[in-house]
C-alpha cells in the first residue's frame, strides 16, 4: 500500500473501515508517526494493533512487529491481507523458500508489516537482513514478557533493549494488556524505554461480569453455567492440570457439547488442529491449560471459565481479559474452594528457587485470595490491583447479590485450637476432613482410632454445618491465619494465628450466598446480548443476519481464514439493519474499508437482494 504521508485518520478510514479513533489510540499514533517512543497499557479488546499498524503505514518504511505468538502469525498476516495491507512474517515455521520469498519482499520495500518472533532477532543474518531495508518502527507485542516475574517470560526478549542501539532513529512502542505497576516499570526498564511516552488506559472491561462461586461440584457448576447461559457459545475453559483438561472436555463432550483439549503435553499436531477449530468454527469450547491462549484475537469469546484457582491476579485478569473483545456481554466465572488454597499453598512450599521467590509467589496468591474473598465488589478490588479507581460496578456477583460478611472470630478459635492441641498434646497433624469431623463431633473410624473424641473441642462446632467449616476453614488459609505442611497438606499455626487465639484479634468472614441470583447486569440491559439475536437489531433483521453468517461462513471456509477476518459479527448486524442497496451504502458501515468492500461488496449486496426481492 502506498499511504505514506497519508493522515492516519484517514488511513483508519480507508483501510480499516472505521470512523473514529477510540480512547488513546489517535494520540498514540500521532507520537509514534512523528518519530517518539511509546509504552501502552492497554487491555485486551482495547484496539493496541491500530496503535503500531496505522503509523507502520504512514511512517516510510516496514513496521517490524516482535511477537512471541508463532502460532497466530498466519492468521494476523490473513487478516492484514484482507485488509490490503502487505503483510509477511519470518520464523521457524516456514520452508527456506518461503522464507527468502519474505526476505526478498523486505529488502525491495514490498511490505509493510513484518511479523518476526523475538528469536530471530538474536540471529545476526536477521539483523543484516533488517540493516538492508527501511524499518518505519519497531513494535514489541506482549511486552510483558521481558518482565522476569511474568507468566512467560522470555530470555529472548531481554536482547530487544539492543535495537535502540543499532537503530536510534527508529521509533519503538511497546504493548502489553498485562501490567501492575512493577510490571509497568520493568518493562521500560528492561526495554530501555526511560524516554518513551507512557499511555495507560483504563483496565476496566466493563462488558465481562466477574463472577466468583463456591465450588461444590464444579463439572455440573460448569455444564449448568453452559447449559443455561452460554448455549451455543464459544468460550474458554480453564484447568490446572493436564488431566483434568482431559477428563473435563469429555465430560463436555458426553453432555453433548463441542469441546475440544489443549495443554502442553498434547502433540503439536492436535494441539494446532484444536487451535484452529476454535477459531474458525462457531461455538467450540476450548478446555486447556493456561497453555493455551495468548493472542487469541478471537473477538466472540463469550466466557471464560476457571475450574481451578489462577496462581495470580494478573493471570486471572489476562485469562478472563480474552473473553468478550468485541464489547458484548461476556461471563468470566470462577469456582474456588478450600481444596484450591491448600494445593496452592503447597506447590509453594515445594517450589523450587530461593526463599525470595517463594515469598513473591505468596505474594501473589494472596492477592488472588484477597479477590475471592471480598465483600466488595470484584471489578473495584481488580481495578485497585492495578493501581486504578472504581466504583461499584453492578456487573459482578457481589454487586448483584451483596455477601454478607460475619464476625468468625469464635469460629476462628475454634479451629486454630483444635490444630493447636493436635499438634502440641499429641503431635499430630492432620487435614480439614479430621479437624471438621472433631469440631462437629462425629464418631468417624479415625476419630476414634485416634482418640479424638477425648479431646476438649471434640463436638464444639454444632453451630455451623460442615460446608460452613469447610468455608471457615478456607477463609483462614486465605488470611493467612491456618498454615499447610507436608505431603499430607496437613494444617499448622502461623505467627499471624496466635493473636487469634488469645483473643487479640477480630477475625471477619464472608458468608458464601447460597446461590448466586444471575441478576441482569448493567450491561447486558445496555448492550445487546449475544443470544437469542442480538437486541439491537429490529425483529426483521435477525434473518437476514444468519444469512450473512452463512454467506461469510462459507465465504470464510473457501479462502480457508477464520470467519471473523472476513467481517466481524457487529458489522454484519449493522448491514443487516440498515440493508444497504449500493456499494457506496455499504461502504460507510463500520468495519468496512476499501479492499473489503471491494472484495466482498457484491457478494453481500447479492446475498441481501437474493433474499429480499421485494425489499424497498
Ligand atoms: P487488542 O490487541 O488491544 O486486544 P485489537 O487491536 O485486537 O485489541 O482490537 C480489538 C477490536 O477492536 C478489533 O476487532 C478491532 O478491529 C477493533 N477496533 C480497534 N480500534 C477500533 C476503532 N478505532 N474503531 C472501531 N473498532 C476498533
Ligand atoms: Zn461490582
Amino acid at each position: 500500500m502506498t499511504l505514506a504521508d497519508t493522515a492516519p485518520l484517514d488511513v483508519l478510514k480507508r483501510v480499516f473501515g472505521y470512523d473514529a479513533f477510540r480512547g488513546d489510540q489517535a494520540e498514540i499514533v500521532g507520537h509514534v508517526c512523528s518519530g517518539g517512543d511509546a509504552l501502552v497499557l492497554m487491555p485486551t479488546g482495547g484496539g493496541k494493533s491500530l496503535c503500531y499498524q496505522i503509523p507502520a503505514l504512514v511512517r516510510p518504511g516496514v513496521g517490524v512487529v516482535v511477537s512471541p505468538l508463532i502460532a497466530l502469525m498466519q492468521d494476523q498476516v490473513d487478516a492484514l491481507t484482507a485488509l490490503g495491507v502487505r503483510a509477511g512474517f519470518l520464523n521457524s515455521t516456514q520452508d527456506p523458500e518461503q522464507r527468502r520469498a519474505v526476505e526478498a519482499a523486505y529488502r525491495s520495500g514490498e511490505l509493510d508489516l513484518l511479523y518476526l518472533a523475538p528469536e530471530r532477532l538474536r540471529v545476526e543474518s536477521t539483523l543484516r537482513l533488517l540493516e538492508r531495508g527501511t524499518i518505519a518502527l519497531f513494535a514489541i507485542d506482549e511486552a510483558h514478557c521481558v518482565a522476569q516475574w511474568g507468566h512467560d517470560f522470555r530470555p529472548d526478549y531481554l536482547a530487544l533493549s539492543q535495537l535502540h542501539e543499532r537503530w536510534p532513529d527508529v521509533p519503538r512502542i511497546a504493548l502489553t494488556a498485562t501490567a501492575t505497576r512493577a510490571t509497568h516499570t520493568e518493562i521500560a526498564q528492561r526495554l530501555n524505554l526511560s524516554d518513551a511516552r507512557h499511555f495507560v488506559a483504563s483496565f476496566d472491561r466493563p462488558n465481562i461480569q466477574y463472577r466468583i462461586a463456591p465450588k461444590n461440584e464444579p463439572r455440573r457448576q460448569l455444564l449448568d453455567l453452559l447449559r443455561t447461559e452460554h448455549p451455543g457459545d464459544a468460550g474458554i475453559v480453564y484447568c490446572l492440570s493436564r488431566k483434568s483438561v482431559e477428563q473435563t472436555a469429555e465430560f463436555l463432550v458426553g453432555q453433548g457439547i463441542p469441546a475440544l483439549p489443549y495443554h502442553a503435553g498434547l502433540d503439536a499436531a492436535v494441539r494446532r488442529r484444536n487451535q484452529a477449530r476454535f477459531l474458525r468454527e462457531d461455538g467450540v469450547v476450548m478446555v486447556a491449560t493456561i497453555a493455551f491462549g495468548m493472542g487469541i484475537d478471537k473477538p466472540d469469546v463469550r466466557f471464560v471459565a476457571h475450574l481451578d484457582l489462577p496462581k495470580s491476579v494478573e493471570g486471572y485478569y489476562q485469562e478472563t481479559g480474552r473473553a468478550g473483545r468485541d464489547g458484548l456481554p461476556s461471563t468470566a466465572w470462577l469456582a474456588y474452594g478450600l481444596a484450591d488454597v491448600v494445593q496452592q499453598r503447597k506447590m509453594i512450599n515445594e517450589s523450587e528457587g530461593d526463599r525470595a521467590h517463594r515469598q513473591r509467589l505468596g505474594q501473589h496468591l494472596d492477592a488472588m485470595l484477597a479477590l475471592c474473598e471480598t465483600v466488595e465488589c470484584r471489578r473495584v478490588q481488580l481495578l485497585n490491583y492495578f493501581g486504578q479507581q472504581g466504583s461499584p460496578c453492578g456487573n459482578c456477583d457481589t454487586c448483584l447479590t451483596p455477601p454478607e460478611s460475619w464476625d468468625g472470630t469464635v469460629a476462628a478459635q475454634k479451629v486454630l485450637s483444635t490444630v493447636f492441641r493436635l499438634d502440641r498434646e499429641r503431635g499430630q497433624k492432620f487435614g480439614a476432613g479430621q479437624i471438621i469431623d472433631i469440631l462437629l463431633g462425629r464418631r468417624t473410624a479415625k476419630v476414634e482410632q485416634f482418640g479424638h473424641d477425648s479431646l476438649s473441642v471434640f463436638g464444639v462446632g454444632t453451630d455451623l454445618g460442615e460446608g460452613e467449616w469447610r468455608g471457615v476453614v478456607r477463609q483462614l488459609m486465605a488470611q493467612g491465619l491456618l498454615g499447610v505442611e507436608g505431603t499430607y497438606q496437613t494444617f499448622v499455626l502461623t505467627e499471624a494465628s496466635r493473636p487469634v487465639l488469645r483473643g487479640e484479634r477480630q477475625v471477619m468472614m464472608r458468608r458464601d450466598p447460597e446461590k448466586v441470583a444471575r441478576g441482569r447486569s448493567r450491561s447486558s440491559s445496555k448492550a445487546p446480548s449475544s443470544k437469542a439475536g442480538p437486541v439491537d437489531m429490529p425483529a426483521g433483521a435477525a434473518p437476514v443476519f444468519e444469512r450473512l453468517r452463512a454467506w461469510r461462513g462459507a465465504t470464510a471456509k473457501e479462502s480457508g481464514m477464520p470467519a471473523y477476518v472476513i467481517f466481524h459479527d457487529a458489522t454484519l448486524r449493522e448491514i443487516a439493519t440498515r440493508m444497504p442497496t449500493t456499494l457506496a451504502e455499504l461502504g460507510t458501515i463500520s468495519g468496512i474499508g476499501e479492499n473489503k468492500l471491494a472484495k466482498y461488496g457484491e457478494g453481500v449486496l447479492s446475498t441481501l437482494a437474493g433474499e429480499e426481492p421485494g425489499a424497498p
